[in-house]
């Protein structure tokens, strides 16, 4: 069964989670005696895929393709799998494949299972585990097409070096001017030095911050960390941080290494977009908050007093450290 991954890249730069994409799927390959191949986008440096497994990557070049394209992409990967002739083709559990994922489904006749977790269970059946519900149930589901899809749960799996040599190969699919009718006219691309997706740390405030003055707070407490921020959704619903920083339900999922809630309650929909995270802090006033139920560590008090202590003592730590 070969296997093809979509490795995704922004401003030229594979994300981070391409190289958990290709870990996982060099596992997967390792257990099925194949190989993993990758087709990429716009990509600069596709050599970096040589450290986690990938033995080949179709290159795909494109200025049509700068922005992204749901379905001139899905048609990119469409023929990249039909090229290789693969049987297994793994993307991503990004906000991307979430368009993409359904329309290759379609176009190849295969069987889509999203956000998995884990290895597969069995190939006879083919049956893996997924999340559900906001991460609040598991799932199996078996896929019994000849061609299947699936896409990684971010941080379910890790990053693995695995040192390959790659072939690399210049790929040219044909497409189609229908896919174009929708054109992208300008971008408006978030001003954080490091993007929530890719974040391995995410300080987030909500509104128990008070107010945009007292943000430069948290921020401190970001750069110290080399975090990315994020706020709850009034916050950005006020006009206090960029919308691009809205996480949960309705804003984006994290799913970062250690997630820093000040001043969030921790209502449903805020926790459903960030229970993936795995070490979550929590500084809130209130010791009913419920955000404390969830919380791997909680400070009963004042964000705002004690954000810019924590933010010395980290800096001293670092200075020692260095
Ligand atoms: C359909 C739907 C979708 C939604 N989607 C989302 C979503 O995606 N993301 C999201 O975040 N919300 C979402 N919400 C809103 C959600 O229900 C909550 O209203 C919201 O998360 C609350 O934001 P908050 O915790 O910042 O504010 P609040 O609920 O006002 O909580 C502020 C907290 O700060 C604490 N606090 C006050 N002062 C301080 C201080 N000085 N230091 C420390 N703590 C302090 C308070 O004790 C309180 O717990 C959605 C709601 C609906 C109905």
């Amino acid at each position: 069964m070969s296997i093809l991954i979509y490795a995704e890249s922004a401003d030229g730069k594979f994300k981070k989670v391409a190289f958990e994409l290709a870990s996982y799927a060099k596992k997967v390959a390792d257990s099925l005696g194949t190989n993993v191949t990758a087709v990429t986008v716009n990509t600069d440096n596709v050599s970096d895929l040589s450290k986690y497994g990938v033995s080949k990557v179709l290159i795909v070049s494109n200025e049509k393709l700068k922005n992204f394209n749901a379905k001139a992409y899905a048609d990119v990967i469409k023929q990249a799998a039909q090229k290789e002739s693969a049987k297994l083709i793994l993307l991503s559990s990004t906000t991307d494949s979430l368009y993409l994922a359904p329309i290759v489904s379609i176009g190849l006749n295969a069987g889509f299972a999203s956000n998995v977790i884990g290895l597969p269970i069995s190939t006879s059946p083919f049956q893996v585990k997924r999340t559900a519900f906001s991460n609040k149930a598991y799932n199996i589901t078996e896929i019994y097409t000849d061609i299947k899809i699936l896409s990684l749960a971010k941080n379910s799996y890790g990053i693995f070096e695995s040192e390959t040599s790659l072939t690399e190969e210049a790929f040219s699919p044909s497409l189609n001017d229908a896919d174009f009718n929708v054109k992208v006219e300008s971008v408006e691309k978030a001003s954080g030095k490091v993007t929530i997706a890719d974040a391995d740390i995410v300080v987030s405030g909500g509104r128990g911050l008070k107010g945009p003055e007292n943000w430069g707070v948290l921020e401190n407490l970001a750069a110290v960390l080399g975090a990315a921020t994020a706020c709850s959704k009034p916050v950005s619903d006020l006009g206090w941080r960029p919308h691009s920083e809205h996480v949960g339900q309705t804003g984006k999922p994290v799913a970062s290494n250690l997630y820093i809630a000040l001043g969030i309650s921790g209502a449903i929909q805020h926790i459903a977009g960030i229970n993936s995270s795995k070490v979550k802090v929590v500084i809130n006033t209130d010791a009913d908050a419920p955000f404390f139920k969830v919380a791997d560590y909680g400070i009963v008090g004042d964000a705002l007093d004690i954000v810019p202590k924590l933010t010395e003592k980290l800096k001293e730590f670092k200075a020692h450290n260095s």
